[in-house]
């Protein structure tokens, strides 16, 4: 079976737009509105040579499973739970928020292995939340913009031990 790549982050960081750099098919939708991503999305992944199955998740808002945020949040950590390795995407011109701590703490509860991926980081505007990313507790954030292609090498580096 192909390697699980999954990607998690809270709305509106990119998720979408990598999956859709890495599957080379519009099959996520990209949308300005947060969670617009209803639904867990899977395609067959190639970076550099480097083939996985790579799930898009959808939400990580409630924790209610009565719930569509509450649904959406589980199959997230279901999706990361299955993973080989997670791709936690910040973005690095927001800065890191509340949610994105509480992302991690439960990342870092759990035993997938986890990738910083700081999106946005594109130019000069970027620099500042790449720098805060460090403080989430994980290995040395991946600079990287996932609209225009930069840090593809890194990403590679980052994921080649964990497939
Ligand atoms: P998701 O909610 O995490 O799936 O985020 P989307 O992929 O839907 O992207 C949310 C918004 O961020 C869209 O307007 C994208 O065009 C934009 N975006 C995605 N990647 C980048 C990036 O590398 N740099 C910048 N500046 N914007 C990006
Ligand atoms: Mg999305």
């Amino acid at each position: 079976r192909l390697p699980i790549v999954a990607i998690v982050g809270r709305p509106n960081v990119g998720k979408s737009t990598l999956f859709n750099r890495l599957v080379g098919k519009r099959l996520a939708l990209v949308d300005d509105r947060p969670g617009v991503t209803r639904d867990r999305r899977e395609g067959d992944a190639e970076l550099l040579g480097l083939d996985f199955r790579i799930v898009d998740t959808a939400g990580f808002e409630d924790e209610d499973p009565d719930t569509l945020p509450g649904r959406m949040r589980q199959q997230t950590q279901a999706a990361v739970s299955g993973a080989d390795v997670a791709l936690f995407m910040i973005d690095s011109r927001a800065g890191i928020l509340p949610l994105d701590e509480e992302i991690a703490r439960w990342l870092r509860s759990g035993d997938t292995p986890v990738i910083v991926l700081a999106n946005k980081a594109e130019g000069k505007a970027g620099e500042a939340g790449v720098n805060e990313a460090f403080a989430l507790g994980f290995a040395e954030p991946v600079p990287f913009s996932a609209e225009h292609g930069e840090g593809i090498v890194d990403l590679f580096e980052a994921l080649r031990p964990h497939i």
